[in-house]
Parts: structure tokens; sequence; C-alpha cells
């Protein structure tokens, strides 16, 4: 397979600069993010078949490979935002999806190890990651409600989903290291965001705060080949 990587234009630069504008006025703050958001090509991510300034809508999601979607400019800010990311910081995304926002983990120089379900997602956007020079993004295929085997006992700093969990996995927390921060959208119908503060081992200490409606593609079991 051989990854398409159209270059960058303008008008490009233009709609990335007017889209950060935008989740400025809608709360975002943190200049690691809009920085990242800035510098990275979102067109990358999509293929040919979407050029439009519809990419850089900070309110529009759109749909990608295997029924699933590229989360809305304004999600991406908003979850890294509350990720409170420092530089080398290991993160375990859930969904790779498109691998928009493990670029932009990368570009804010977490260490990230991101997982899919779907296989043709999986080894495209691997593929892609690979061919932009994304040495820190690790791509696993699996559900990783329990992590991926192939990094059985590694703790993560931080644990970012980018699907709706039925609830907050336990797995995932026994991964995250004691004073991590795992961002998770949980529900079925109704999705909450919510950002979890690993303060110590047991759940007790466990503090859950609740920042509203969310609304993203289930988190389902099992890989599909
Ligand atoms: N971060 C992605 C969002 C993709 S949408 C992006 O910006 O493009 C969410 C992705 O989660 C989908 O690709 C879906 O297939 C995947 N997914 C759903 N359940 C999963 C699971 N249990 N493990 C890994 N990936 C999962």
């Amino acid at each position: 397979m051989s990854v398409l990587i159209l270059p960058d234009q303008p008008k490009y630069v233009a709609w990335r600069h007017r889209m950060v504008a935008q989740l400025k006025q809608r709360g975002i703050t943190d200049k690691k993010v809009l920085d990242a958001m800035d510098k990275l090509p979102r067109h990358w991510f999509v293929g040919e078949t979407l050029l439009d300034h519809i990419l850089y809508d900070v309110d529009q999601a759109l749909t990608i490979d295997c029924g699933q979607t590229i989360s809305k400019p304004y999600t991406v800010a908003w979850q890294t935002q509350l990720l409170e990311l420092k530089p080398m910081m290991t993160v375990f995304e859930v969904g790779t999806g498109s691998g928009y926002q493990t670029a932009i983990l990368c570009e804010m120089k977490a260490r990230v190890y991101t997982v899919e379900r779907h296989a043709p997602l999986f080894r495209k956007t691997k593929e892609l990651l690979a061919a932009l020079r994304y040495t820190q993004a690790h791509c696993f295929l699996g559900d990783s409600f329990n992590g991926v085997p192939e990094m059985k006992d590694f703790m993560y700093d931080r644990v970012l989903v980018t699907c709706g969990a039925p609830e907050v996995p336990e797995g995932l927390m026994k991964l995250l290291k004691v004073g991590g921060i795992m961002v998770i959208p949980v529900g079925n119908e109704e999705q909450r965001m919510l950002r979890i503060f690993k303060e110590g081992e047991s759940p007790a200490q466990w503090r859950i705060e609740d920042l509203g409606d969310a609304k993203f593609v289930p988190m389902l079991e099992g890989r599909n080949f």
C-alpha cells in the first residue's frame, strides 16, 4: 500500500489559523495544543476525498474508513487540553481512527501507544504515521479494554479514550500510573466526558470530574478483521 501525503497549501494554512482562532474563542487556552493544531495539516488524515474547508470547521466530525469518524477539531483540542500533557509523557490512546489525534499528541512530544480494533484502519493509519515520521507513535490492533498484550505491565502517564465506553474500564485504570489522568467519554445513549485523576490505587482515591455531554462512536469489544 502506498501512502498519499498531499502537500500543504496556503489556503489550508489560512483555514487552520481560523480554526485555531475559533478554538481560542471556545475556551481552548493550552498554547501547545493550539500550536500543534495550527501546524498539523488535517487533510493528511482523511485521504483525497475531502480537501475542503469543512475539514477545519471546529464542529465538524467526518466519516473515515470502516464507518468510523475523525473527531471534530473542538473535541480533539478539548480532550487534549484536559490531559495536561508534558513532554515525554506516555499516553495510551484508545481508538486510533484516522491518526489525527495521535499525531497531535506526537506534536506535543508525547510517546503514544494507540490501539484500533478495525484491522484496515489500523494498517492504513500505522503506515501513514510511519510515513509522516512519527517514530514515537506505536500502533496496535486490538480492543484495548485491558491495554495490549504487547505492552504487558507497562504503565502510562495518561489514558485518552476517543470512543464512548459503556463504563470506565477497570483494566485501563490499572494501566494508569498513580498521579495520572484518564480522559474518557462514558455512556451508551448519552455520554458524559469524564476526567479521572488517579490519586491512589484504590477506586476510593479516583477523583472523577464530569465535564458535560459528549458524542463518540461506541467503544466495542473484540477486534474486527
Ligand atoms: N482518535 C480518532 C477517533 C476515531 S473514532 C481520530 O481522531 O480519528 C474512534 C475509533 O475508536 C474508531 O476508529 C473505532 O473503530 C475505535 N474503537 C472503538 N472501540 C475500540 C476498542 N475497544 N479498542 C480500540 N479502538 C476502538
